[in-house]
């Protein structure tokens, strides 16, 4: 998170962003000196960096604690799928239907589901569909004996470490949790790995895929290569693809069902935008609905012009979508938006 925590910190309690620091990898890691460090991208031949975006502040978040701290004292119902919608215009209700066969009925219906939104279907039908970028990706979490993880923890700077190989492959390592600081083998950490589909071995189903990754690093910086030598045999990764979704307008039956987050914008986590820009939606759309319950504005009008914020947003995915292109053709990376926007927004709206 960059950016958009000066918009979190209006929308929730004074109490809940004053101990937001909880929601981090390791609570005790400065905001002020992580967006310092910044985000670095290195070489990952030679580790050197390539460039370093800095922030005034900066929080990795971990998602798990985040839902959490960010819940307290709201009513959450968990297990509940949604798998339709029912508008009726008449009577100015929308009603959601869950897959247990349960139902609510309220105003409006905000599709904060995600990058493969159920809402965004039931809006869009086909057209709702995400595409699959033309690459390799790998993401998964794992833990270390105490001596590495030790040794990981004090090579990783307070964000993340991110490196573009000239043999175009990406990879980035993070801490995800500290479960107990004085147990370096409870330490969380996490790996994103991408690589172009361009050799023989992509379609090979034979093999692990940490096999497919190991066979990628000989000739990586550390902490890169000795991490992904030393990464215990039995470490599940699971085949995965980057998937994005170029944001296209909705009809919102007036003003009753919209979308928020990566159900109206999904894409790539190469410039490290989509949080920032769910917090943005879900400020932009607070305010609107703020006019509304004071009498300001019809529901209509409102959602109508959040909707068209929204959409604007989604010039993002097409941005982020160049950038993780950009990471793996490493001889044209520094024309890309990476080199060009870093971690900054876009656009203002
Ligand atoms: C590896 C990685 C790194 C990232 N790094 C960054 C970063 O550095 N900075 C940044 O800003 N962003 C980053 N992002 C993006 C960020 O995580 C997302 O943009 C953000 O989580 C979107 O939030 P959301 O609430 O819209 O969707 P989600 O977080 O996906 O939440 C959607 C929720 O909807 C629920 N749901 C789905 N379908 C249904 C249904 N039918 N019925 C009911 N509930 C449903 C899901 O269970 C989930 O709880 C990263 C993403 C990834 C994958």
């Amino acid at each position: 998170m960059s950016w958009a925590l000066p918009l979190l910190q209006k929308l929730v309690p004074a109490s809940v962003f004053e101990s937001i620091n909880l929601c981090q990898p390791d609570p005790t890691t400065d905001p002020a000196e992580a967006g310092k460090y910044g985000i670095v991208i290195r070489d990952g031949s030679t580790g050197k960096v390539k460039i370093r975006h800095q922030f005034p502040s900066i929080r990795r978040i971990n998602h798990k604690k985040t839902k959490n701290h960010l819940s307290k004292d709201l009513s959450v119902q968990y297990g509940k799928r949604l798998v339709d919608i029912t508008v009726r215009l008449d009577d100015d209700e929308v009603t959601a239907h869950f897959a247990d066969g349960t139902q609510e009925t309220g105003t409006i219906i905000v599709g904060a589901d995600g990058g493969v939104s159920q809402v965004r279907r039931w809006l869009l039908g086909d057209e709702a569909a995400q595409e699959v970028l033309p690459c390799q990706f790998m993401n998964f979490s794992f833990s270390l004996p105490a001596e590495m993880a030790q040794w990981l923890d004090e090579s990783l700077g307070p964000t993340v470490e991110v490196a573009a190989h000239p043999r175009n492959i990406y990879m980035g390592i993070s801490l995800l949790d500290k479960p107990d600081a004085t147990k370096p083998e409870t330490w969380l950490f996490y790996i994103l790995a991408a690589w172009a589909l361009d050799d023989s071995t992509d379609g090979e189903s034979s093999g692990s895929q940490l096999s497919k990754l190991r066979s990628r690093m000989y000739d990586w910086a550390d902490p890169f290569k000795t991490i992904v030598e030393k990464l215990p045999d039995d470490t599940l990764i699971r085949q995965d693809q980057l998937r994005i979704w170029h944001t296209k307008a909705w009809n919102n039956h007036q003003g009753r069902v919209t979308l928020i987050g990566d159900a109206a914008h999904s894409m790539t986590f190469h410039r490290g935008q989509g949080g920032n820009l769910a917090i943005r939606d879900a400020y932009e759309l607070f305010n609107k609905l703020v006019l509304v319950y004071n009498g300001e504005s019809d529901r209509e009008t409102a959602i109508d012009t959040y909707d068209r914020g929204a959409f604007l947003r989604g010039e993002e995915v097409e941005i982020s979508r160049q950038c993780t292109m950009a990471f793996l053709d490493y001889k044209n990376m520094e024309n890309s938006p990476v080199y060009q926007l870093g971690i900054n927004p876009a656009m203002e709206f």
